[in-house]
């Protein structure tokens, strides 16, 4: 299992042709989307448990987290940081959505390679990399992106391919 973000974003330059066809494949075969999901959320419990997040950080350092008003509420608790100083000074509006994102990255919230907040960190922290979830076939394209930032994301994609495209026959019966 590859873990160094470096190289992680390197091969994921190299396949990103190959990522965008198994999209593809993905939305066109005729394996399920429930079935997709089983294979994705057991590869996610295997990879998981392999993977130190406080030791990588990266989606603290490269993503920008989304927070609505409750977000904001628990999260003002916890940091002791007045709701309206949290916003003039940390967030900005997104006014499509009226939801909040940080205003810059890395996270401000993010000390020695942890989260300095982490009980009270939002709900889109809490979820990501979002892999638990169902219907990841809707949300592929968040997925190829997400491929070259978190090294769960990357290694279950990876294990995604190698699992449909290189099974054998004897597993063959064990996707439709
Ligand atoms: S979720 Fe992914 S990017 Fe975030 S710390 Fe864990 S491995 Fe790194
Ligand atoms: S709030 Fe915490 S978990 Fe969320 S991005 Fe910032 S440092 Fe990371």
């Amino acid at each position: 299992m590859e873990t160094d973000i470096s190289k992680i974003k390197k091969i994921s330059k190299q396949k990103e042709k190959e990522n965008w066809e198994f999209r593809s494949f993905l939305k066109n075969c005729d394996i399920t989307d429930e079935k997709i999901d089983s294979i994705v959320h057991r590869l996610y419990r295997d990879i998981v448990s392999e993977i130190d997040c406080q030791k990588c950080a990266n989606c603290c350092i490269e993503m920008v987290p989304t927070l609505d008003n409750e977000d904001i509420d628990k999260f003002s608790k916890g940091s002791g940081i007045p709701v309206a100083e949290l916003k003039s000074k940390y967030l900005i509006k997104n006014h499509e959505s009226n939801d909040y994102t940080f205003d810059k990255m890395p996270c401000p919230f993010l000390k020695n390679n942890s989260c300095s907040c982490y009980a009270y960190r939002p709900k889109d922290c809490v979820a990501y990399p979002h892999l638990h979830k169902n219907d990841f076939t809707s949300r592929l394209i968040n997925v190829i992106v997400n491929c070259s930032i978190c090294p769960i994301v990357f290694n279950v994609f990876e294990g995604l391919k190698y699992k449909i495209l290189d099974y054998d026959q004897e597993e063959k019966e064990d996707f439709y």
